[in-house]
């Protein structure tokens, strides 16, 4: 049996859309397998390799004011003290193993967070 020339036109029709859709796919499934890839390659920095220290002669310290963990924009309050950037396993540079980023520690990449420390930018 032979098709009409429209039936031709509609089978070429639902071919690019076919080609369409598996490109639009494609580009979907590559775009999510780098994002993936990022996230795996992301890797915190160590205690050690960021400087971190923790004393615990400033536990009792006003944590809003000085350099600390609690007031840096990485610190995150939660299970003890976690950190975006560093690792909370491992010795820090004294060899304490704390297990977590507490909010006395400190480290060379601190970040000011302005909105702890009562203080505006200028
Ligand atoms: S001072 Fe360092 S370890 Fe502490 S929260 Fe900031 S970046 Fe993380």
């Amino acid at each position: 049996m032979r098709r009409r020339s429209s039936d031709n036109r509609d089978m070429s029709d639902d071919k690019n859309i076919i080609e369409k859709a598996a490109d639009k796919m494609g580009n979907l499934i590559e775009k999510a397998s780098d994002t993936v890839d990022n996230v795996s390659k992301f890797q915190k920095q160590s205690k050690l390799k960021s400087g971190y220290i923790e004393r615990n002669e400033f536990k009792d310290s006003d944590l809003h004011k000085g350099f600390f963990c609690y007031n840096c924009i990485y610190w995150i309050d939660m299970t003890g003290g976690k950190c975006m950037i560093v690792d909370d396993k491992g010795p820090d540079l004294f060899g304490k193993i704390s297990d977590v980023i507490a909010p006395h520690g400190c480290c060379s990449l601190y970040e000011p967070n302005f909105d702890e420390i009562n203080e505006k930018k200028k």
